[in-house]
C-alpha cells in the first residue's frame, strides 16, 4: 500500500478525484494484525484497488465527476466494494470519470483532465478513464469501472488494459450513481484476464436489495480459467479448438470508413491468431449495427433525465445559496451551478424524448429497436459461442476532439452499445498497437451469464 501511494504521488496522468492514503494504510495495518492472529490470508489480501467515483465507498467522497455532488460522502459501501474489502482488498481512492459517466473521454468531468499514459496529449477514453489510466500507469493492479454503453471497455482498450462488462445484473449496481439504469453495470479493469476473473468472482452474486440483480450461482472463475489454460488442448497450443467464434459482417466490411486502418489491421491480424489457436471462425450478421447507437442514446438520456432529478441541492451535495430561499429557487440554482454542459444537454434531450407527443417517435421506438436487437443476438448465439469485434473504431482521441464533434464521438460507441442494450457480457483485451504507439483493443461478447467462456477465450488469446 505504501508503495502504491508513492506511485500515485509521482503520477502525471491525473487519474484520481480523491486518494485516502491514511485510511488505506490503517486498513493495511488492520489486515496485517488479522494475519498474525489467524494465519489464513483472504484471497485479495492487501490488494490495492481504485474505485471509479460513480461507486459508493464508505467515508470517501463520491462525486461522479460532478460539482453537484461536491461534499457528498456516502455512509455505506456499494456491495461490490463491501465484497472486495471482505476479500482483503484495500481501497486507495476514487478515480476520475466523465460527469455521471456521460462521455467517452473523461473530459466532461468537473475535475482536472486525466490523460493517457501512452501519450499525455490524448484522452484515456471514458467514462472510466481515471480507472484505466491508473491501472495502465502501474499505480494500482486493479480498478473498478462502470459501463453503461462502453465505459469500461473503451477506456480499457485505449489504455492497453483488460476490462470486463459483466452481464447486466451479475454484479449488484446498488451504490452506483444511476445513469442509464437499464444498462448500468460495474466491472473490473486489470492488467490481465486472470486478474479480472479473480475480481469478478469476489464481486458477483445476488443482492436482494437490487431489483435487477440476478440470482444465479457464481462460478469459480479464477480456478476454472486456470484449469482451462492447463487442459490438454491449451497445453498443445490450441486452447480455442472447441470454440465457435462469430465475426460480424458489419465490422469486417467498413464501407463508411469509420474504422481507423490501424484498428482494422490489428483486428484482422488477431483473426489469424484465433485461427492458429484452434477457433472456428464463422461469419454472422446483425443488420444495421450502427443504428443501435441512436437507440442507445435515446434510451440512456431518457433514463438519465429521470435518474438525475434527485440532485436538487436539498438532499445531497452542492446547495447554492440564493437571496430567495424558496425551495424551487434553491433547486434551480443548485442544478444550474452544479451540472456541467453535457449533463444539462442530456437531461433536456431525455426529457424531450419522454414527453407526451414525442415518446412514441423516440423513446418507444428505441425500445422496439432494443427488442429487435435482442432477437438478433439470440439468433446469432445459436450459431456461435461468442462474437469478436474491435472494441472501438479508433485509437485514443487527442484532447479536445470530443468538443469539436460530439455527435461523431457518440457514433464511435457503435461497437460497444449493442452488448449494453442487450445486457450481454463483454470483455475487452489488448490486441495490438498502432504506428503511433497507441493501444488497440478487441472485444469478446457472449451470451447472458457466459462470463466464464469470455474469460477463457480472452485468457487463451492473451
Ligand atoms: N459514451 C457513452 C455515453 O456517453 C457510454 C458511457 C458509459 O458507458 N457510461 O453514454
Amino acid at each position: 500500500v505504501r508503495d502504491t501511494l508513492r506511485r500515485v504521488e509521482a503520477s502525471d496522468v491525473h487519474g484520481w478525484c480523491s486518494v485516502d492514503g491514511e485510511s488505506a494504510l490503517s486498513r493495511a495495518r488492520e489486515l496485517d494484525k488479522g494475519r498474525a492472529n489467524e494465519g489464513d490470508l483472504p484471497p485479495l489480501y492487501g490488494l490495492p484497488i481504485a474505485v471509479k467515483d460513480t461507486i459508493s465507498v464508505r467515508d470517501m467522497p463520491c462525486t461522479g465527476g460532478s460539482r453537484v455532488l461536491e461534499g457528498y460522502v456516502p455512509s455505506f459501501d456499494a456491495p461490490c466494494v463491501e465484497r472486495l474489502k471482505a476479500a482483503g482488498a484495500v481501497v486507495i481512492g476514487k478515480t476520475n470519470c466523465d460527469e455521471f459517466a456521460m462521455g467517452s473521454t473523461t473530459e466532461t468531468s468537473f475535475f482536472e483532465q486525466t490523460v493517457n499514459p501512452f501519450d499525455l496529449s490524448r484522452t484515456p477514453g471514458g467514462s472510466s478513464g481515471g480507472s484505466s489510466a491508473v491501472v495502465s500507469n502501474g499505480e494500482v493492479p486493479a480498478a473498478l469501472g462502470s459501463d453503461t454503453g462502453g465505459s469500461i471497455r473503451q477506456p480499457a482498450s485505449w489504455c492497453g488494459v483488460v476490462g470486463l462488462k459483466p452481464t447486466y445484473g451479475r454484479v449488484s449496481r446498488r451504490g452506483l450513481l444511476a445513469y442509464g439504469s437499464s444498462t448500468d453495470c460495474i466491472g473490473p479493469m486489470c492488467t490481465s484476464v486472470e486478474d479480472c476473473a479473480i475480481l469478478l468472482e469476489a464481486m458477483a452474486g445476488h443482492d436482494p436489495l437490487d431489483v435487477s440483480s440476478l440470482d444465479a450461482p457464481v462460478p469459480e472463475y479464477a480456478k476454472l480459467v486456470d484449469q482451462f489454460l492447463n487442459n490438454k488442448e491449451s497445453l498443445s497450443g490450441r486452447p480455442l479448438s472447441k470454440m465457435r467464434i462469430g465475426l460480424l459482417k458489419e465490422t469486417l466490411d467498413d464501407g463508411e470508413g469509420r474504422m481507423q486502418p490501424a484498428v482494422m489491421a490489428a483486428f484482422k491480424d488477431s483473426l489469424s491468431v484465433f485461427k492458429a489457436l484452434g477457433a472456428e471462425l464463422i461469419e454472422v450478421d446483425i443488420p444495421n449495427l450502427k443504428e443501435y447507437c441512436a437507440a442507445y442514446y435515446i434510451t440512456v438520456m431518457s433514463e438519465a433525465s429521470s435518474n438525475l432529478a434527485k440532485y436538487d441541492g436539498i438532499r445531497y451535495g452542492l446547495r447554492t445559496s440564493s437571496e430567495d430561499p424558496r425551495a424551487k429557487r434553491v433547486m434551480v440554482d443548485s442544478r444550474e451551478t452544479g451540472f456541467g454542459q453535457e449533463v444539462k444537454q442530456r437531461i433536456l434531450l431525455g426529457t424531450f424524448a419522454l414527453s407526451a407527443g414525442y415518446s412514441d417517435a423516440y423513446y418507444k421506438k428505441a425500445q422496439k429497436m432494443r427488442a429487435a436487437l435482442a432477437s438478433n443476438f439470440e439468433r446469432v448465439f445459436e450459431l456461435v459461442d461468442a462474437l469478436i469485434l474491435p472494441t472501438a473504431p479508433t485509437t485514443a482521441y487527442r484532447l479536445g476532439q470530443f468538443k469539436e464533434n460530439k455527435v461523431e464521438t457518440y457514433i464511435d460507441d457503435l461497437l460497444t452499445v449493442p452488448a449494453s442494450l442487450s445486457g450481454l457480457p463483454a470483455l475487452s483485451v489488448p490486441c495490438g498497437i498502432s504506428a503511433e504507439d497507441l493501444p488497440i483493443g478487441l472485444q469478446i461478447v457472449g451470451k447472458p451469464l457466459d462470463e466464464l467462456r469470455l474469460l477463457q477465450i480472452g485468457a487463451g488469446y492473451d
